[in-house]
């Protein structure tokens, strides 16, 4: 369906066609409460999202039955735990299109992935190299090479963004010419929904020697992404964006790159064997993960995958590609809202507005009291809000289970808010 077709089909079960949305919204449960009397319209998923069913059976099975230590283990319970464990790292593999299960390290969340990164690859980094970073990222993916810089007296530059909420191409191009050791992009906008051209990036940068970090944590929930076809070297996610458990991460890396880091953090089960004398060091995945890992949240984030595969990821694009355009036309219709971004070539799933002579603090507080979740702030994404003279948006983040008719509602607060601070 075109944009235009949509915007004017109010009719829900249209945008239905391609998953069967009232279907999927059963299997979360937590979409069927009340939120101060109101049905929940939960529309802050690029926070975190609501977990299916699945999920939380697995988790619940997994310390009702397997509850172990794995890896480490003789016995039934370790085994079974392990076995878990480890499948849930070859679905994962499988979902980001990796060769092999040793190109997938299992983190707390994107955060550590990037950090992790920072700091092993980081050690290669000597005064006066240059890492390349977006105005676009989150802090996370901002703040670990400001540290490195700071530590390496090496150089951070900053693709800057236009008032569409795009890259700056040309501006990419020159820095790539600077010749960085590393540019670590967002492959979707958290604050913005912006669709980075990460693939050609990665192309360029490669030409000129550095290596790509993807930060991944707002496009796996919404698309297929096969890390091989990006061809980039890193690739980071959080379970709990993608309907997964807390707590739990990814990190890909190409094996060459990642048998290339120094060890992350030292402890059990990265070891083969310590004595005084001196430690070496486990194979890949293990050498890059220290200590007992979370294994409900992996094996939660299997099921996950499993959820995500069994909708399919092309469905689930189609569904939320109609439900973006249908609500960027609806909003930009209600009086004094601006979206930002809005205009960005290519978007998903993020609608992050302003409205005129009212706080997004306060649309946030009011439309909770309507039962309708969105996030307001900065979104971990202060050079943007300082981009576009801001200090805050309040953000509506789509999800595979949201409806035109919750769009519809959020649309009516708005004009309703509106109406009342007599803007
Ligand atoms: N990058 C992006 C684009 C994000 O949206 C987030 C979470 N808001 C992160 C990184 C950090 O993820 P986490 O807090 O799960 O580590």
């Amino acid at each position: 369906m075109k944009v235009e077709e949509a915007a004017f089909c109010s009719d829900s079960s249209i945008a239905t066609g391609w998953i069967d949305v009232d279907r999927i919204r059963q299997d979360f449960p937590a979409l069927s409460q009340k939120v101060h009397g109101h049905p929940l319209i939960y529309l802050d998923n690029a926070a975190s999202s609501q977990k299916p069913e699945c999920v939380i059976e697995a988790v619940s099975a997994y310390y009702r039955a397997d509850n172990a230590n794995v890896h480490r283990g003789v016995h039934e319970l370790s085994q079974r735990a392990t076995a878990s464990y480890e499948g849930a790292r070859d679905k994962i593999r499988r979902f980001v299109g990796a060769a092999e299960c040793a190109e997938i390290i299992l983190t707390k969340g994107t955060t550590e992935a990037i950090n992790l990164v920072a700091s092993t690859f980081g050690q290669r980094i000597q005064a006066g190299d240059r890492i390349l970073i977006t105005e676009m990222e989150h802090h996370s993916n901002i703040v670990p090479w400001q540290i490195l810089c700071q530590m390496r007296s090496a150089h951070l530059d900053v693709i800057p963004i236009d008032d569409r909420g795009d890259l700056i191409l040309e501006e990419a191009d020159r820095l790539l010419g600077l010749g960085p050791k590393l540019l670590s992009i967002s492959h979707i906008s958290n604050a913005l929904g912006t669709i980075n051209p990460v693939a050609d990036l990665i192309e360029k940068a490669h030409q000129v020697g550095a290596l790509v970090l993807v930060d991944g944590a707002q496009a796996v929930p919404h698309s297929k992404v096969d890390v091989q076809a990006l061809d980039c070297d890193f690739y980071s996610f959080s379970s709990h964006k993608m309907f997964g458990p807390t707590g739990v991460g990814v990190l890909y890396g190409k094996r060459e790159v990642l048998e290339g880091l120094p060890p992350y953090q030292g402890g059990g089960d990265m070891i083969l064997s310590v004595s005084f004398e001196g430690t070496t060091y486990n194979t890949l995945p293990h050498r890059l993960e220290a200590g007992t890992p979370n294994m409900a949240g992996v094996i939660g984030l299997g099921a996950a995958v499993d959820y995500l595969e069994e909708v399919g990821l092309e469905k689930i694009n189609h569904y939320e590609t109609d439900l973006l355009a249908y609500a960027t036309e609806k909003l930009t219709c209600v009086p004094g809202v601006r979206l930002v971004g809005g205009e960005a070539r290519k978007r998903a799933a993020v609608l992050s507005l302003v409205m005129d002579g009212v706080h997004p603090h306060d649309i946030g507080t009011i439309l909770d009291r309507k039962g309708i979740a969105v996030r307001t702030g900065h979104h971990c994404a202060q050079p943007v809000m300082t981009h576009f003279g801001i200090p805050a948006t309040a953000r509506a983040s789509l999800a595979l289970y949201n409806t035109r008719a919750e769009i519809d509602r959020l649309v009516e607060e708005l004009a309703e808010i509106r109406r009342v601070f007599g803007a």
